[in-house]
């Protein structure tokens, strides 16, 4: 029975043979996706890509951009988004 931390389908596993005859399960370890703007789907930069654990140990200032919208939507939907407030408030 594998550990309880790896009781889980988001890591990889490939069956190696032992030298006994047995086989086991080796486990890779879990692929972390890159954060995205959520309007066009850009890789954000500025943002690190590691697992749910080591970025619990992180300050809230390294997690994400310290801009209006930082880690949801990328500098040029920002860029756009804000011309298109400030052309609607002129009308
Ligand atoms: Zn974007």
């Amino acid at each position: 029975m594998p550990r309880p931390s790896q009781r889980t389908r988001a890591r990889k596993r490939s069956s190696k043979r032992l030298p006994g005859g047995g086989a086991a399960f080796h486990y890779k370890k879990e692929k972390v996706g890159s954060s995205r703007c959520a309007r066009c789907g850009r890789v954000l930069s500025g943002i690190p890509k590691s697992v749910q654990s080591k970025m619990g140990k992180l300050t809230a200032s390294q997690k994400r951009i310290q801009r209006i919208y930082g880690g949801q939507l990328c500098h040029l939907c920002l860029q756009y988004s804000l011309k298109q407030a400030v052309r609607e408030r002129i009308k």
